[in-house]
């Protein structure tokens, strides 16, 4: 790490305290930034719903010191099981505990989100994440960018970093806003006690103790369940085709019965861990193109503001962290000049993030065939290592990966 070029530390203001903005708070505080984040709730937290975090997102944890804790609340999957939708014949079975390791230096682990996102704030000082505080503009003064709070209040600062999701108030200030589309395709997410799953055993077409990583693939949509803290908890996140219900909140709760008749017909064993949910949340699944440009002045995008992807590759969490970890190694490399780090910084991820969305966008059409072909290849996906990947300042390609 450099060591201080100026005599006193650059001011970062992150707008939105998401896994994105808390990964770039935690790595940027690492190298001696002085951070302060911004957060439209009233008070932190994370909805209840499982994360994939491939072994690319687990470097990052590991980085930043929080693997071993990381470890003990997450799950491990010990394969993953392709299972037909009707009668529930294997498809698929590839060993996944170790092999990760072994092929990309660190694990796929499956974790709950509320955990992930505690374990990132324990690296953020209580008095630096501003609740209740939400931006409504941001824009470049002076040298520096200013973050615009409703209420009027203006906060100055040497950077802006935009990581207020989806919906981006920076995105929408910088670029405007973007188009979304709706995808025909809506999803539920549920957490149930393992023991429901175990309960199944006698209607269940294999056995399943949990540990799997189990999708039941059919032609109008899929259902996974994996485990999650350890086992304790089974997750299940379940996509069907739709022309019905468009609403890109991730917190619409769903009548069980409706999750149920959306999957008539399916292995009744599935079906049966299904009707035990008490609680249902679901949402519409929207595309948008990729953005050219996620960065003006003293001002960058990063996460879901800069990069919003189908859920397909289960990535958007783990690129948001790249980007957070990659812009605080710009911005530690480039201290001297904070708007061309930013340039460097887009430069580099930019490419990587758009090309993950595209396959995003293209595994969901692939998954539409019947029977689907073969997953498109992920090695380069789970392989990229953000934290050693070299940094280059200077204009023109860069020598990390490029699309
Ligand atoms: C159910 C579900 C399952 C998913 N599964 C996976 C998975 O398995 N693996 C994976 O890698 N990804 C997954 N994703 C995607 C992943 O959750 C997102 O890509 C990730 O949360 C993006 O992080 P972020 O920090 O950019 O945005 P967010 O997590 O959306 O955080 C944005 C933050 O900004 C705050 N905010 C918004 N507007 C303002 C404002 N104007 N002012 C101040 N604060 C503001 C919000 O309150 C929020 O706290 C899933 C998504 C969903 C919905």
């Amino acid at each position: 790490m450099e060591v201080l070029s100026s005599h006193r530390a650059l001011r970062i203001a992150i707008v939105g305290a998401g896994i994105g903005g808390l990964t770039a708070a935690a790595a940027l505080r690492q190298r001696g930034f002085e951070v302060s984040v911004y957060e439209r709730a009233p008070q932190l937290g994370e909805v209840g719903a499982g994360l994939q975090m491939g072994p690319n997102a687990v470097k990052v944890i590991r980085a930043l010191g929080l693997e071993d804790q990381f470890v003990k609340l997450a799950a491990e999957p010990q394969v993953r099981l392709s299972l037909k939708w009707d009668d529930g014949a294997v498809r698929a079975r590839e060993p996944y505990k170790g092999a990760m390791q072994e092929k990309f230096g660190a694990r796929y682990h499956m974790a709950h989100r509320a955990d992930l996102h505690s374990l990132l704030q324990s690296l953020v000082p209580e008095e630096s994440i501003h609740t209740g505080a939400e931006c409504v503009g941001v824009e470049n003064r002076k040298g520096g960018a200013v973050v615009r709070l409703a209420g009027g209040r203006e906060i100055e600062a040497d950077v802006v970093l935009g990581a207020d999701g989806i919906h981006s108030v920076v995105r929408t200030a910088l670029f405007g806003k973007s188009e979304a589309r709706f995808t025909n395709q809506i999803c539920w997410r549920i957490i149930l006690p393992m023991e429901v799953l175990h309960s199944a055993a006698d209607k269940l077409p294999v056995p399943l103790d949990g540990s799997e990583y189990t999708g039941w693939l059919g032609p109008t949509g899929h259902v996974l369940f994996y485990p999650l803290r350890g086992g304790e908890l089974l997750n299940i996140f379940a996509g069907r085709v739709s022309t019905q219900w468009a609403d890109e909140t991730w917190a619409v709760p769903s009548a069980i019965d409706e999750l149920l008749d959306a999957y008539a017909g399916w292995h009744p064993g599935m079906l049966y861990v299904l009707s035990r949910a008490r609680e249902a949340f679901k949402w519409g699944i929207h595309d948008r193109d990729p953005l050219d440009h996620w960065v003006v002045g003293n001002i960058a995008l990063l996460g879901d503001a800069a990069h919003p992807m189908m859920p397909t590759l289960a990535q958007g969490a783990a690129i948001s962290m790249e980007d957070g970890y990659a812009v605080a190694r710009y911005l530690d490399q480039g201290r001297s000049d904070p708007a061309a780090a930013l340039a460097a910084y887009e430069r580099d991820r930019q490419p990587r993030a758009a090309r993950v969305q595209m396959q995003a966008r293209q595994q969901f059409q692939n998954n539409q065939f019947v029977p689907p072909p073969p997953p498109l290849p992920v090695d380069w996906i789970y392989g990229y290592d953000v934290v050693t990947s070299p940094i280059k300042l200077a204009g023109g390609q860069s020598d990390v990966e490029r699309a």
